[in-house]
Parts: structure tokens; sequence; C-alpha cells
């Protein structure tokens, strides 16, 4: 059961993670060769994606994610997914500079059950006492941060309109989610509450309710978890660049 008490952890999650977030950031900019420094035009595919998108992805994860889920400015790709990950990272034998924010990408979660599998949603508003269905109002134009339990990752979603009453609804809404088969229900992994968003084994943690085992106890897992996960990124990257950097440096 999803309660105050998980709502407090999940917000002392986000307190914590957000120091992590304040923890000093590589940035592609410190790798100081002309390797890196790809021309923008060819190379640039942000003006694939929505403004809203934008905004809430981190920066290091716009490129791969416009290149990857958008075949043009604001059109998806035809063959959707629910799972999107980044791309593999670069071998320990790589002979040019390695790109550090490739090391720390997150991977993204389409929720669109209309776009993907034709769902016919029903508007839920008292009004229209689910007689009419929902139609496209195309993508919602911002990602959330979910809360998984070594990182996080973005959720995606589709935004849905009733021509009956004018109102609009996201596809993650629960009297939306509420109406979908359950072989199609619970391939939703999250769980929402109105500022957060976690993943449902980050919640199973939490239901083994035994001594020492509180809200507090699980936020500290996690914290430190994804602390670990971070820690080990950086290790990775920084082994990387000393590496390619004593290559450079003959
Ligand atoms: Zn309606």
């Amino acid at each position: 059961m999803w309660d105050i008490e998980c709502e407090k952890a999940l917000f002392n999650i986000r307190t914590n993670l957000e120091e992590v977030d304040k923890a000093p950031v590589i940035t592609e900019t410190t790798v100081t060769t002309q390797s890196v420094k790809l021309p923008k035009n060819k190379f640039d595919f942000s003006h694939r994606l929505p403004d809203g998108w934008k905004s809430t992805l981190e920066v290091n994860d716009i490129q791969w994610i416009a290149q990857s889920v958008f075949a043009g400015k604001g059109v998806l790709v035809s063959e959707l997914k629910m799972w999107w990950y980044p791309p593999q990272l670069p071998g320990p034998d790589i002979k040019t500079a390695p790109v550090v924010d490739s090391y720390f990408h997150r991977r993204i979660f389409l929720w669109m059950p209309r776009k993907m599998w034709a769902f016919d949603f029903k508007c839920p508003n008292p009004i229209c006492r689910n007689q009419s269905s929902l139609t496209s109002k195309g993508l919602y134009n911002r990602v959330r941060s979910v809360i998984d339990i070594k990182d996080r990752y973005y959720l995606a979603a589709e935004y849905l309109e009733c021509r009956t009453c004018n109102k609009t609804f996201i596809s993650y809404d629960s009297r939306l989610i509420d109406q979908l088969p359950e072989n199609l229900r619970t391939r939703f992994p999250i769980v929402l509450t109105w500022k957060f968003a976690c993943d449902q084994s980050v919640v199973c943690l939490m239901r083994s309710r035994t001594l020492g085992n509180s809200p507090t106890a699980v936020c500290n897992d996690i914290h430190e978890l994804q602390t670990e996960e971070w820690m080990r990124k950086s290790l990775r990257t920084s082994v990387t660049v000393n590496v390619n950097n004593k290559v450079w440096s003959g």
C-alpha cells in the first residue's frame, strides 16, 4: 500500500539525490581534444525534440534520445517500443578521446498505449460518462524523472484530449491506466505522486516492514546504491580518460 510515509520517503530520496546530483560533473569540455568538438549542424539532433523535453532532459541525454526516438522534428520513429537504452559504452581500447557524458546517460520509458497499441481510452470526465473516446493531442510536453534502485530514468507520455468536453489527459493518469486490461496495465512500472515518481521495485523494498526496515532505512539504502553506481561510473570514466591521456602524451 502507498501511504504518507512512502511519500515522505520519496521526498527524502529526492532531497538526498539532489545532493548526489550536485556532485562534480565531468563534462565533455574537460576532454580538450578536437575529436570531441563535432560540427553542430551535422550531429545536432536536438531540434527534433519538443521544447519541453529539451528543458526536462539532462543535457547529456538530449542528443541520443533525439536521434534514437525521433525521426524528425516532433515525429517519433515508426517502430516504437517502451524502453530505450543509451548507446553502449565505448570499449576500453577506443582510440579516440572518450566523450565523458556517454558514461552518465539515463534510459527512457515511453508510456503511449494509444499510439503503440491503439487502445481506445474513454473520457473519465463525469460529464462524458466514459462514452467519448479520447483523441491524440501529441506528446506530453515534458518528461519526468523516475527514481529507481540504482539510478534514475525518464518517463515520457502522450497527451490525449476529449473533443466533447475539451478536457486533456496525460496517458499515465490513473483514470486512464485503470481502463487498461491487466496485461497492459501491468506494463506500467512506476508509482506516481503529485511531484515524484519512483519505480515499483523501490516500493517493493518497503513491503517488508520488519524491525529496522523503516522508510528512512529504505531511503538510505537507495541513496547509498545510487551513490555507489554514480561512483562506479565516475571511476570507469576516469580510468578511460587517464588511459587515453597517456596514449596521447606518448
Ligand atoms: Zn470528455
